[in-house]
């Protein structure tokens, strides 16, 4: 007959044979625990079960359980039983059954049929391991390996044992079901061998921990140690403090760590340098190039554009289409919270209001501002330093604006790189190409610094006078904004609305004390400017306050306020520095062109003259290769037209013609002049007269045709300034008109032509 007992179900605990636990109860199971008693003889039947439910299913219970012995009973004052159970042996169960509220279970005993030798080998490798264990062990000790030593059999020896080594709990579980003694002994020596390796590992990171540690303590106090011994031998130098502070320095900058691990290797090195060495030096200024950078500051950016807006409108007159432009490039930075978009880059001529664009945008946005400048820069180094090894190496201008900056996001402008040319040391161009490359400039490497220096937080804004001569490469990275020459009439506005402020403030004069009239300032924009800009008038106006400011301040009569008349200007200014070069009179052989420079707009007059010769053209007045091209095919398309342009064929193969555009000393290129060349040419070999107020401006082509030119506002603005009444200007340049300002349009006849026959039919009618 099978054996009947009742259960003690247990969960997230396991009694294995031949071990102890304690287990309380509250008032449900006083009748239980007596009932065993009573009837049972203290015997019960411990189901160790592996789940966390309160519910006792009979399905899910366990197929095994531990005979175990109530061996003590107590009850505590709040009426706790208290149990302790002595684990006997594994039973294997067949049944649960219900009666008067407790569980029974019918179980029979489990045999183990093992094998005697292979056991007692089993117990002496287990005892061997365990002594190894307890040796190196910090859970067990010498006590429990004499413990081990004196169980008989291997069955108790692995259930004693796994109840005492660091296990898990499932672990424990897989202990209670494997019934064969042999097999957990296996188990056991696993788990040793797990836990050699855990103690392994543990020692390990023990170790470098403590070397780790070690090491800072040992460089501690070995420094303090020399300390004292320099001290002792008052050997002490400047060399030593200046290390001290440099290390501390480097502690506190606030930059990523294998830059400041860098530069603890270079003070090392420095530190053993021989106060002779010449390395000396050049270690020392890199950590202090390396010092000064700012590697992770950044400053707030203001994103409030209605307030960039309005601080571009009080700070620079018109320019309506820039700023749009400007505020729609900030706009799309701000949505897409990177300034990966193309770079900015103003085009115009000098004094246009470029570089104070953008550091109003700078202020506007709240970024700190700084300018480089990489006109005639033609070695790449300047751009991206020397590498140290070089006598004098210092970093480039990029890494040398960072400095100055103080930050690392600042608005970094870079002026005139259109004039950047490249040589045999290399290619500024490219160098810049990388900066500005948003996909590489994170990683930018500076010859002298080594280290990469992160510039996308920068926001670069780049300018040129010239957009042909912006290298093809870097203009496909850039956002082109043109920004042209002012009529005069906008050059007054600019004075009276921005310069005289601007200058009276930074003279610490009132501009009240100053009473100039339009009339005056026109004068000055006419005598004594030539600029597309306002540059030389702000200079102009600022020579006239200077001179009131001091009349002022050697009168002693401060509240005066000086009015400034026209004849007060030879005066202030001295002589009328510019004089007009358009034609005078009208006369054979002289043309307008018109033509866009360094200043702006201005009437290109061109002579013509011819003699006794053998078909040479002769060009002079410092014209550049195009124009002379130009004046070529000028020739070839007159030759070829002869008749049609009522020329002398005998006449031109039998002299030599000599073109001359005045003004030498300026340089004159582009292809604009072809049909003022050719109506000048055609003026002079047919005695055809062309009114001085008549100019005009497009390229020709072998076959006659008119091309487009650019620059047609500026153009515009020379011509009106020289009293052009009648403009011929390329049919395709019509919608350019709409940039020309009104009150030039008004004053100006534009001719629009397709081809050089409407010029020559016009000019004969
Ligand atoms: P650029 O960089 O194009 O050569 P700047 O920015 O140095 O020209 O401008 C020269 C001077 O002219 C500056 O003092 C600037 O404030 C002034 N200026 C130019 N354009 C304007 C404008 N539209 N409104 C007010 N001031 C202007």
């Amino acid at each position: 007959m099978k054996n009947t007992l009742p259960i003690i179900p247990i969960q997230n605990l396991v009694l294995l044979p031949n071990n102890e636990i304690s287990l309380e109860f509250g008032q449900i199971s006083h009748a239980l625990i007596n009932k065993i008693e009573e009837s049972f003889n203290n015997e019960v039947i411990v189901i160790s079960q592996n789940s966390h439910s309160d519910e006792i299913i009979f399905d899910s219970l366990p197929k095994m359980g531990v005979l175990a012995k109530i061996i003590h009973k107590s009850v505590s004052a709040s009426n706790l039983v208290r149990i302790e159970l002595s684990g006997k042996k594994r039973v294997e169960i067949s049944e649960y059954t219900w009666s008067d509220n407790f569980i029974y279970c019918a179980f029979d005993d489990i045999v183990d049929g093992y094998d005697e030798k292979e056991n007692a080998a089993m117990m002496r490798k287990i005892l061997a391991e365990t002594k190894e264990y307890v040796r190196t062990s910090n859970y067990l000790s010498e006590a429990f390996y004499n413990l081990v030593s004196k169980i008989n059999t291997l069955d108790q020896m692995t259930d004693f044992m796994a109840y005492k080594l660091p296990v898990t709990l499932h672990r424990l579980y897989s202990y209670l079901y494997e019934t064969s003694s042999y097999r957990r002994g296996i188990m056991i020596l696993e788990d040793f061998y797990m836990e050699q390796d855990i103690v392994n590992i543990e020692r390990e990171i023990d170790s470098k921990v403590r070397k780790n540690l070690d090491n800072n303590q040992k460089e501690f106090v070995l420094r303090e140690k020399l300390k004292v011994i320099k001290q002792e031998l008052g050997d002490i130098n400047v060399k030593d403090d200046e290390v001290e502070e440099l290390r501390e320095r480097i502690k506190s900058l606030n930059a990523r760590e294998e830059i400041k691990d860098r530069l603890f290797q270079e003070l090392k090195k420095y530190e053993s340098l021989p106060s002779m060495s010449p390395e000396l030096n050049i270690s020392r200024s890199y950590i202090e190039w390396m010092l000064s950078l700012p590697w992770e500051d950044v400053t707030e950016d203001n994103h409030d554009l209605k307030k960039v807006k309005k601080s571009l409108d009080d700070s620079h007159y018109g320019l309506e289409k820039v700023k749009t432009r400007i505020i729609e490039y900030l706009a799309v930075a701000e949505k897409t919270k990177s300034l990966k978009s193309p770079i900015l880059c103003l085009v115009g001529p000098p004094g246009v209001g470029k570089t104070s664009l953008a550091f109003s945008i700078a202020s506007a946005i709240n970024r700190k501002f700084i300018k480089i400048t990489v006109g005639g820069v033609h070695d790449e180094a300047e751009i991206v330093g020397h590498r140290r090894t070089y006598i004098g190496a210092n970093p480039g201008r990029i890494i040398q604006g960072m400095k100055k900056a103080g930050c690392s996001n600042p608005l970094f402008l870079i002026d005139e790189i259109d004039k950047m040319s490249k040589d045999y040391k290399g290619d500024p161009a490219s160098a810049l190409l990388e900066i500005l490359d948003p996909e590489q400039n994170q990683y930018f490497s500076d010859n002298y610094i080594e280290e990469a220096y992160d510039l996308s937080r920068v926001m670069f804004v780049t300018t040129a006078n010239y957009i042909e001569d912006i290298p093809e490469a870097l203009k496909d990275r850039l956002e082109i904004v043109m920004l042209s020459g002012y009529t005069e009439y906008e050059k007054l506005d600019i004075a009276k609305k921005h310069l005289m402020d601007k200058i009276c403030d930074s003279h610490g004069i009132d501009v009240k004390n100053v009473s100039i009239s339009n009339q005056v300032i026109l004068e000055v924009i006419r005598n004594y400017t030539k600029e597309a800009g306002v540059r030389e008038l702000e200079r102009q106006l600022a020579n006239i306050v200077r001179k009131i400011v001091t009349d002022l301040v050697l009168t002693k009569e401060d509240d005066k306020v000086v009015k400034v008349v026209k004849e007060d200007l030879n005066k202030y200014l001295g002589r009328p520095k510019y004089r007009n070069l358009t034609k005078t009179e009208t006369k054979v052989g002289v043309v307008n062109g018109l033509a866009y420079t360094y200043y702006g707009g201005d009437v290109l007059p061109i002579e013509v003259n011819y003699f006794k010769g053998t078909g040479n053209l002769v060009l002079t007045g410092s014209l550049g290769e195009v124009m002379k091209e130009s004046a070529r095919i000028a020739l070839s398309y007159i030759k070829s037209n002869h008749s049609k342009l009522k020329v002398n064929y005998d006449t031109l193969v039998n002299s030599d013609i000599h073109i001359h555009v005045p003004e030498g000393a300026i340089r004159k290129d582009g292809p604009s002049a072809g049909i003022a060349l050719t109506t000048a040419l055609i003026s002079a070999l047919t005695d055809l007269k062309v009114e001085k107020t008549i100019a005009m401006t497009g390229e020709i082509t072998l076959r006659g045709n008119v091309l487009p030119i650019g620059g047609l506002k500026e153009k515009s603005i020379g011509a009106y300034k020289n009293n052009v009444k009648q403009v011929f200007i390329p049919f395709d340049n019509l919608p350019d008109l709409e940039d020309v300002p009104e009150e030039i349009r008004n004053k100006i006849e534009y001719i629009p032509v397709k081809k050089y026959t409407e010029v020559y039919e016009k000019l004969v009618k």
